[in-house]
């Protein structure tokens, strides 16, 4: 069994609900075999602040996929979910990433393990920090360690 952790961030369309649902098709799923979920925050976009504010979450899940077929289920629920992506870092309905497989380093077209900005953002690295406080990231800190050098005052728990 290998271990993943997906992050997950919403900020249309009921985005609590729109966590849930994702959490649920997840759970569901039959190479899935567990699955514990973070808290949930409240954040502020990145990027254009002009749209209202994100839903994150991190979820830890034990699964039998290979990392692309486990990349492509997630892009299947986010597709379910009528994702909206009209520009870069944007409003969306759901997003989810991949943060990290095992402690494998992937470095392919459609994905990069562990994910690109995972360590500069407080609304990954806060929820990781509920379910693994203790885990080795790349740069050789724990997450409790790592979070303690982010900002995360704009971090509201829900
Ligand atoms: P975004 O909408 O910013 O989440 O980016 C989605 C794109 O990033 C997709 O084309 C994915 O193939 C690619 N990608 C690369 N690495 C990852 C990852 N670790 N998790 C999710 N998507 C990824």
């Amino acid at each position: 069994m290998n271990e993943a952790f997906i992050g997950l961030g919403s900020n249309l369309e009921t985005p609590l609900a729109q966590l849930k649902q994702a959490l649920i098709q997840l759970e569901q799923h039959s190479d899935i075999s567990e699955l514990a979920v973070s808290s949930f925050y409240g954040s502020k976009p990145v990027g254009p602040q002009d749209q209202p504010d994100f839903i994150n979450a991190v979820a830890k899940i034990k699964t039998s996929l290979a990392p692309i077929p486990l990349l492509d289920l997630l892009q299947s629920i986010e597709q379910n979910q009528r994702r909206v992506r009209e520009r870069h870092w944007g409003p969306r309905t759901l997003d989810l990433d991949l943060l990290r497989y095992n402690n494998e380093k992937i470095d392919m077209e459609r994905l990069i393990v562990p994910h690109r900005f995972m360590l500069e953002r407080g609304f990954v690295i806060k929820p990781m920090a509920d379910l693994a406080p203790d885990l080795i990231l790349e740069n050789g800190s724990t997450v409790m360690q790592h979070l303690s050098t982010l900002d995360t005052s704009d971090l509201v728990l829900l």
